[in-house]
C-alpha cells in the first residue's frame, strides 16, 4: 500500500474502517488493515468522504479586487465594466500567480476536482487562458483542473470572439463556455448557444455556460439551451450555471422549462455568493439570487454548487474557496433545514459536481480513484455547522494537504 487512512468514519456505515490505497486507487476498505504503508493518516473517527468538487470558479479574475476601483452600485453591469478595466492589464505571470494561490486554498479546503471559467474575448485574447494553464501545470500533483473557455463579453456583440473560442480549444481549454444572455437580442443568444454546441461537437467536449444570470423573467435562454442540447444529442454533457431568472418565472413556465432541462439531462450549478446582489433592483421584499434548487432536484436534475467569485470586481471583499462556507450560505438561501437535506447539500459539493465533470467513480469504494478528504467532524451536518477543519486531503492516492495547508509539492514526486 502507498497510503492507509485509519479509523475513518464513512457516511454510509456506523463502524470505523481503514482505507488502503495503491497506485492512485482505493484497494481495500476493511475494519483493520494489517501491516504498514508508505504514508499513513489517522482519521481518528472523523468523517472521511470523497473530496470536494469546485465546479464553477473564475481563477483568472480571483484576487484582483485590491487593484480595482470600488463598485458603488453593486449592480452586475458595473462589475463587468470594472473587470474590463482590470483584465486589460493582465499578464500571463500575474494570472498564473493568482490562480495558483487560489488552487492552493481550494486544495487546503479539501477540493481536488476543479472546473474554472477563463475569459476569452477581444480584451484579453488568450492571456488569461495561458496564465491559468500555467497555474494548472504548477498544481498538477495537487488537483485535477479543467478550464472552460468563457466568452464573458458575448460572441456576436464582441466580434472576433468566435475565432478566439476555437483558438482557446486548440490551446488547451477542456470545456466550451458561453454567456448567451450577454448578447444584445434574443436571436443572437440562440445563435450563441448553437455556436457553442457546434464547437463542442467539433472537439467532442462538454458545454458549460452562465445562463440567465438575472432577476429578469424575460431572460429565457435556459429554454433555448435545453432544446438545442436535446436536438444536438448532447444529453448529459451540458451544464447551466446560475439560472436565477428561473426563480422569477411564472410557475407554469418554470415547470415547462425544468422538464426540458431534465430531458436534456442538463446539470445545474447554483452559486449562492450571488446572494450579495440577488434582487439588487428590487425594493423589498428582495429576491435571493439563486435558482429553484429544490424543484430542480425533485425533477431529477443533477444540481451542484460552487464558489463563483473570490475578491474580484464581482465580490470584492469575500470568498475563501471553502465548500463548507459556500454550502452554509446555500443551506439558508435554499432553506435546507433538515438533516436529510444537509446530506443532499454535501452530495452537491462532492458527487454531484463529480458527475458534471463526468467522473462517476468519485466514491469511497474499492476500485475508485483515491481523491478524498478527512473532515474533523462526526457527521455531515456537524461539518457544516462548525465549519470543521480539514485534517487531510488526498489526490490521486497521495496526501496533498494536512490541517488546511498544502504539503510541499516537491515531496509528491513526479
Ligand atoms: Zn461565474
Amino acid at each position: 500500500m502507498d497510503l492507509i487512512i485509519r479509523n475513518a468514519r464513512l457516511r454510509q456505515r456506523d463502524d470505523l474502517v481503514d482505507i488502503g490505497i495503491a497506485g492512485g486507487r482505493i484497494e481495500v476498505i476493511a475494519p483493520r488493515i494489517d501491516g504498514s504503508a508508505g504514508d499513513e493518516v489517522d482519521a481518528a473517527g472523523h468523517l472521511t468522504t470523497p473530496s470536494f468538487v469546485e465546479p464553477h470558479i473564475h481563477l483568472d479574475k480571483a484576487l484582483t479586487a485590491a487593484r480595482a476601483r470600488e463598485n458603488t452600485s453593486n449592480v452586475f453591469e458595473e462589475s463587468i465594466a470594472i473587470m474590463r478595466e482590470v483584465k486589460k492589464a493582465y499578464t500571463v505571470e500575474d494570472v498564473a500567480d493568482r490562480a495558483t494561490q487560489v488552487i492552493h486554498w481550494l486544495v487546503g479546503h479539501g477540493v481536488t476536482l476543479v472546473r474554472s471559467y477563463v475569459d476569452v474575448d477581444t480584451i484579453v485574447g488568450l492571456t488569461a487562458l495561458e496564465g491559468v494553464l500555467a497555474a494548472r501545470e504548477r498544481c498538477r500533483r495537487l488537483a485535477h483542473v479543467e478550464l472552460i473557455a468563457f466568452p464573458q463579453e458575448g460572441i456576436w456583440c464582441d466580434p472576433g470572439t468566435d475565432e478566439l473560442m476555437g483558438r482557446a480549444m486548440e490551446a488547451g481549454a477542456d470545456v466550451v463556455g458561453g454567456m448567451p444572455f450577454a448578447e444584445m437580442i434574443e436571436s443572437d443568444s440562440v445563435r450563441h448557444i448553437d455556436f457553442a454546441l457546434e464547437l463542442a461537437r467539433r472537439y467532442d467536449r462538454d458545454v458549460q455556460m452562465h445562463i440567465d444570470e438575472s432577476d429578469d423573467p424575460g431572460a429565457r435562454t435556459l429554454h433555448a439551451y435545453a432544446v438545442a442540447a436535446i436536438r444536438a444529442g448532447w444529453h448529459g454533457r451540458v451544464t447551466a450555471d446560475h439560472v436565477t431568472a428561473l426563480a422569477a418565472y411564472d410557475d407554469n413556465y418554470a415547470a415547462r422549462v425544468i422538464a426540458l432541462v431534465a430531458r436534456a439531462r442538463m446539470n445545474v450549478i447554483t452559486l449562492p455568493t450571488k446572494l450579495m446582489r440577488g434582487g439588487i433592483r428590487d425594493k423589498e421584499p428582495r429576491r435571493r439570487g439563486i435558482t429553484r434548487v429544490k424543484e430542480l432536484l425533485a425533477a431529477g436534475v443533477n444540481v451542484a454548487y460552487g464558489q463563483d467569485v473570490i475578491q474580484d470586481g464581482f465580490l470584492p471583499v469575500f470568498g475563501t474557496g471553502d465548500p463548507l462556507q459556500v454550502g452554509f450560505l446555500l443551506a439558508f438561501a435554499a432553506q435546507f433545514s433538515s438533516r436529510a437535506s444537509i446530506e443532499t447539500l454535501y452530495d452537491m459539493a462532492t458527487v454531484n459536481g463529480a458527475r458534471i465533470m463526468r467522473r462517476p467513480e468519485h466514491a469511497i469504494e474499492v476500485g475508485a480513484a483515491a481523491d478524498l478528504v478527512v473532515v474533523k467532524a462526526p457527521s455531515v451536518h456537524e461539518a457544516y455547522r462548525t465549519q470543521a477543519p480539514r485534517l487531510a486531503v488526498v489526490h490521486d492516492g497521495r496526501v496533498v494537504a494536512r490541517n488546511g495547508r498544502v504539503v510541499d509539492v516537491s515531496s509528491l514526486g513526479s
